[in-house]
């Protein structure tokens, strides 16, 4: 019998930055994934990538878990976005904050193998994977988890950190609020004519966005095309040449003719809103608990603030010699987080809705209003400390050194 004070089911983004959050809390964790990652670095950038912002950068560095292969990394320092068809347009970047940057465009496989790597040179975590957990107990004293190769682990509070089909939360049943964003999201690595300048960059037509985010090489982009599901399946099936005349343009030709690098791979988008982040000897973090659309780029960054204010609260619950599984004591993470999630979700569905009205003086209106918003630098400002992270409550190992 395996004994830990938190057993996190899920080792991905979140599960294990929650793990490595708890080293200096005195808890102990056992994290238990069910696909090994193959540590190969592919050629090509992995399409799969997050923009990772200041606040995350700051949890990660503090972990030892920034990634080491800084010659992947995309600095982005300016955000540029605008509307086809009208003269709306806002831009924004690091400057109007101090700042050197806005964020880093990493490839989520790279940074979960940094995340590992700090994870098993740490010794308050176990790690059990491939593994996969045939049951789990949620009760009045302690947690049971019990592995498909028959390892039995005991805890005293169990964590669902395993994606947005959380089988934690599945079996924990707190409901679930979710809705269909009617988008699918189209990822590839591309390459384009013209340098991207350390800029991320997004386009709203119609009923599409495109978001072109920069990568480490000045000629290389990471794309994110969401849009309508059977436009999306149409986009997957062309072929390069049509793929890369299509996308160009569907860019307004801004980065010059593009060329796709890799594979294509269409995502379907959902909102998934847990009605309780926990309870008595549970938690969930990360989009086990939310999942958002992915056009501000922040679903990650959400789900590891999650996971540094629940090692927090555990840590200060722990510190006072108090159980970490009642829910009295983890009902403060819930606050916390439940606020950020709801507010990240409400912003994400008004911009979309915005975006999406077909009215024919809609563009004219929205085309003015990022007009006179890209003239304020007072409302450009809170867009640059949005995109920073830095706004909101911050659970302490995100904050910046005090000076
Ligand atoms: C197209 C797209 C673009 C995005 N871009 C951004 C971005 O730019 N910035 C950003 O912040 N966010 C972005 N996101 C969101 C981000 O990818 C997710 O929020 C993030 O990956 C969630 O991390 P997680 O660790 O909670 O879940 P996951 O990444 O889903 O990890 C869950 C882990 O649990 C494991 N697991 C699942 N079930 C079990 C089980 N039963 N037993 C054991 N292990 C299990 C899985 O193998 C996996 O490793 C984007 C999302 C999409 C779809």
């Amino acid at each position: 019998m395996q004994a830990v004070d938190v057993i996190i089911i899920g080792g991905g983004l979140v599960g294990l930055t929650l793990a490595l959050a708890l080293k200096d809390t005195g808890l102990t964790a056992a994290v238990i994934e069910g696909q090994m990652p193959d540590g190969h670095v592919p050629e090509i950038p992995d399409n799969r990538v997050s923009a990772i912002n200041l606040a995350s950068q700051t949890l990660l560095e503090r972990l030892g878990a920034w990634p080491g292969q800084g010659e992947r990394l995309g600095p982005y320092s300016e955000m540029e976005v605008w509307e086809a068809d009208s003269f709306g347009r806002i831009h924004f970047s690091a400057q109007e904050v101090q700042q050197p940057r806005l964020g880093h465009i990493v490839e989520n496989n790279l940074l979960q193998q940094s995340l590992l790597a700090a994870a098993r040179a740490s010794g308050h975590i176990r790690l059990h994977m491939p593994a996969r957990a045939s049951k789990m107990a949620a009760g009045e004293q302690g947690v049971f988890v019990l592995l498909e190769d028959g390892t039995p682990i005991t805890g005293r509070l169990l964590v669902g950190a395993d994606g947005a089909r959380s089988s934690v939360r599945e079996q924990l049943n707190p409901g679930l609020v979710e809705w269909d964003y009617d988008h699918a999201a189209l990822v590839a690595t591309i390459n384009t004519a013209e340098p991207h300048d350390q800029t991320a960059r997004q386009i709203f037509r119609g009923q599409e966005i495109l978001a072109f985010l920069p990568l480490a090489d000045a000629h290389q982009c990471s794309i994110v095309w969401s849009c309508p599901p059977e436009r999306a399946e149409e986009l997957t099936r062309m072929d390069d040449a049509a793929f890369n005349k299509a996308l160009s343009h569907a860019f307004d030709l801004r980065m010059g003719l593009c060329r796709v690098l890799g594979p294509r791979q269409s995502i379907p988008l959902r909102a998934r809103y847990s009605k309780q982040f926990c309870g008595p000897r549970w938690a969930l973090v990360g989009d086990a608990a939310h999942t958002v659309h992915p056009l501000a780029g922040q679903g990650v960054n959400l789900g590891l603030l999650d996971a540094a204010a629940l090692a927090e609260t555990l840590g200060k619950t722990q510190a006072k010699g108090g159980d970490i599984g009642q829910y009295d004591q983890l009902k403060r993470f819930e606050r916390w987080r439940k606020a950020e999630a709801a507010t990240l979700l409400a912003a994400m569905e008004a911009l979309k809705r915005l975006f999406g009205v077909r009215l024919p003086l809609a563009p004219v209106i929205r085309g003015l209003g990022l007009g006179i918003t890209n003239s304020l630098p007072q409302v450009k400002r809170v867009f640059a400390e949005h995109a920073l992270g830095t706004s909101g409550q911050l659970p302490g190992l995100c904050q910046p050194e005090k000076n």
